[in-house]
């Protein structure tokens, strides 16, 4: 009796497993079939799923404008991207099958090679995540160059030699020549975008693809609350830097820049040529590069604006309350140690 009722038992374990591989196998399968016709794995799967919820959940409110203490849009509409104005999983979404590869240029010269490790290790953790970086310091001191880093996948650091400067101006003269030079050498066959950054700065969070467009400037943390009378455009005429009283939107600071490899390319080779006219008659710009930057973004306006979120200044202390969130600052340095003659 008891022995019959093992054997029930026996048959019916047997029975509920063959339904369960069934029910496996035949998920299995259909995934495996979708992810045949699609391209998906299991992970992008889930991701889709989470992401057509968040759709869902956060559809845009024409009625209700997400920052109304901040001007979101220039007068031209290219956007001001503030924290708030964008949704970081709808934008990564949005650019992540264009297989997107990010030139990156940063300047290291002299002592500040000393700066490399923490923007490079910043950089890793809040710059461009999951888009290919490729990084090009450009050095006098190879060696000084951290060796040791572990960079993330997809993501690669070629060493760029310059020569060294007996200025530090000189640096902030040369820069766009090199990287103009940079571009037509090599980079327009290695990247989409370009980023120009500087290297005395830190990363604290995201700077994504909500920074990409075809040209891309950031507003100074200095003197964004100011009208354009007090901005520290050049002034004389006799530069071609010069910006009338009249004229310019915003001050927009050198240490970020970039764009699509064109946009760029055209941008840093006017600068560079207006920078050797100012030379060869004896003037040099008030900020050097970043007035012929100012000048070029006046008359070649810039498509996407970045917010002074994304080019902060540690000595500016703590944010004020339009900032939510300092994504990239420059560090307090002392320039009469690191600068080779201040
Ligand atoms: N730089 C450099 N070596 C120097 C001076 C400047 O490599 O001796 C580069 C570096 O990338 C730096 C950038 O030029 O971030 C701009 O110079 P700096 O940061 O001193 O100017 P600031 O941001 O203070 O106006
Ligand atoms: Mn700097």
């Amino acid at each position: 009796m008891i022995r019959k009722h093992e054997h029930w038992l026996l048959a019916l374990v047997i029975a509920g497993g063959m339904v369960l591989c069934w029910l496996v196998f035949s998920r299995c399968t259909s995934v495996s079939l979708n992810e045949y016709v699609e391209g998906l794995t299991w992970r992008q799967v889930n991701h889709q799923v989470v992401l057509n919820h968040r759709l869902q959940s956060n559809q845009a409110k024409l009625m209700e404008p997400v920052r109304t203490d901040v001007l979101t849009v220039t007068p031209w509409l290219a956007p001001i991207v503030w924290e708030g104005t964008f949704d970081p999983l709808v934008i990564d979404e949005a650019f992540r099958s264009h297989n997107l590869t990010i030139a990156t240029t940063v300047f290291a010269v002299g002592k500040y090679t000393r700066f490399l490790c923490d923007f490079l290790e910043s950089a890793e953790k809040h710059f461009m995540v999951g888009l290919d970086v490729h990084y090009y310091v450009f050095t006098d001191l190879p060696g000084d160059v951290p060796s040791n880093m572990t960079l993330g996948v997809g993501r690669l650091l070629s060493i760029v030699s310059v020569p060294k400067f007996d200025r530090w101006q000189e640096i902030s003269l040369r820069r766009m020549e090199l990287i103009q030079t940079a571009i037509e050498d090599h980079i327009h066959r290695e990247a989409h975008y370009i980023f120009c950054l500087d290297v005395d700065m830190r990363f604290h969070g995201r700077v994504g693809s909500e920074a990409l467009g075809r040209l891309v400037a950031a507003i100074h943390p200095w003197f964004y609350m100011y009208p354009r009378s007090q901005y520290p455009y050049e002034r004389r005429a006799v530069s071609t830097a010069s910006v009338p009283q009249d004229q310019g939107d915003f001050y927009y600071q050198a240490n970020i820049f970039g764009g699509v490899l064109e946009d760029v390319h055209r941008l840093t080779k006017t600068c560079r040529e207006n920078l050797e006219v100012d030379k060869s008659v004896g003037v040099e710009a008030v900020w050097q590069e970043e007035s012929h930057l100012n000048w070029y973004l006046v008359k070649n306006k810039p498509t996407k604006l970045l917010s002074p979120e994304y080019v902060w200044d540690d000595a500016r202390g703590r944010a004020t309350k339009e900032i939510k969130l300092v994504r990239f600052s420059s560090v307090i340095k002392n320039k009469a140690e690191v600068r080779e003659n201040p």
